[in-house]
């Protein structure tokens, strides 16, 4: 059995053990070897073309990977170019998006597009500095395209490689605080081999997710198990820190899918604020006394008709800082709706799909009765 490395040697002044040339060596031979054996062959690493690696850095910050490819895959051949986003209907760009949540990174990524075409010609610049002069392109983002596109000596920490750097250091102190924030930065760039960010990053990245898994690191298969401080003092699962939970507030809600004459009513959310732009079918937020009757005098003073209404279901699902109860009815009006409100639009029923809706107003779409929604 091979020896566990010599414990590198600690520094008060930066506050983690500094690595010695041997370990530094061994490290990054491990890491980089393992990756280029156990890489996953996603469809941004073909070629590390800057504008594919900006957008799944974008949607990977909001979802997992396998629907990251998918969403990744359906984007890219609508919108292959940075000038196809430039140029692109920000309902289209939304339909695209529907589902990834954070709508405002949206309206972000389409102003950084126009930028680049104006300020430099269709494509990303190679630098931190411009990158993020760029609309919604943060630290993060920038080390992201600087790192793995344009293979720029800049070290990438996101929560996968904050795990396992916690785990190799066995550290105990809290790292999502900001100094926690800038240990793990620090060693992340101290760990770094010159010239190679873009496999380093990526090898940290891909070792986090797939062996370095918080509840369960799979530690027999981790290449660098003989290097891991966790593994030796069997701390592994104590690592890093857990971070305090966000209490999330719950947000009642109530909505009514309208069926008149084979369309149904949707009405366009403001162009900014929660689910900024998307549409969902016309209701309320429920305030402490109300209920169903809210909704009814709602859709009464939008629409003209006095309506009733027949529970369809509760729908839960989460924003960043809600836990919302979507309370969804179901009316087929047999009267003539007398108007139709701003913002408003009556749509076909087969035709909803091609609207961008939030994630609990598309659930309720899924519940239309398929007696008066016949689909194609
Ligand atoms: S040995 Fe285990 S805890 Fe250490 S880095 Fe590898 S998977 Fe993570």
């Amino acid at each position: 059995m091979a020896p566990v490395m010599p414990l590198p040697v600690s520094s008060p002044m930066t506050a983690f053990p500094q690595p010695d040339a041997a370990w530094l060596d061994n490290f990054q031979e491990k890491l980089l070897t393992w990756f280029a054996a156990n890489r996953r062959p996603l469809p941004w690493r073909q070629d590390y073309q800057p504008y594919h690696i900006w957008i799944s850095e974008v949607m990977l910050q909001q979802t997992q990977m396998e629907r990251g490819v998918a969403y990744f895959r359906r984007w890219i051949s609508r919108f292959p170019d940075v000038a196809a986003v430039a140029a692109a209907d920000r309902d289209e760009l939304l339909k695209y998006w529907e589902g990834l949540g954070y709508y405002s990174r949206l309206d972000n990524l389409r102003r950084a597009a126009q930028a680049l075409i104006e300020r430099h010609g269709g494509t990303l610049p190679d630098n931190l500095e411009e990158l993020q002069r760029l609309p919604g392109i943060g630290q993060y983002t920038a080390a992201a395209i600087a790192s793995i596109a344009f293979g720029r000596d800049v070290a990438l920490v996101d929560a996968n490689v904050t795990r396992l750097l916690a785990r190799l250091f066995d550290l105990e102190q809290p790292l999502y605080d900001q100094a926690g924030r800038r240990l793990v930065e620090n060693i992340a760039t101290a760990l770094l081999p010159s010239g190679q960010a873009r496999d380093y990053n990526q090898a940290l990245m891909e070792l986090g997710a797939l062996l370095c898994a918080p509840k369960r690191p799979r530690c027999l298969a981790c290449s660098l198990n003989r290097l891991c401080l966790a593994q030796k003092h069997g701390t592994a699962t104590l690592r890093p820190k857990p971070r305090r939970a966000i209490v999330k507030t719950n947000l009642p809600m109530a909505a009514a899918v309208l069926v008149h004459d084979g369309h149904v009513l949707l009405r366009q959310r403001p162009a900014k604020g929660m689910w900024a732009g998307l549409w969902e079918f016309p209701g309320l937020i429920l305030g402490p006394d109300q209920d169903a009757a809210a909704l009814a005098e709602e859709v009464r003073h939008l629409i003209g008709v006095d309506v009733v209404l027949e529970k369809l279901a509760r729908i839960e699902h989460h924003h960043t800082r809600y836990r919302v109860l979507l309370d969804g009815y179901f009316c087929h009006l047999s009267t003539q709706p007398q108007k139709t409100p701003d913002r408003c639009r009556w749509v076909k029923v087969e035709e909803l799909a091609a609207y961008a809706l939030s994630a609990g107003h598309r659930r309720l779409a899924g519940l239309i009765p398929p007696a008066v929604a016949p689909r194609k």
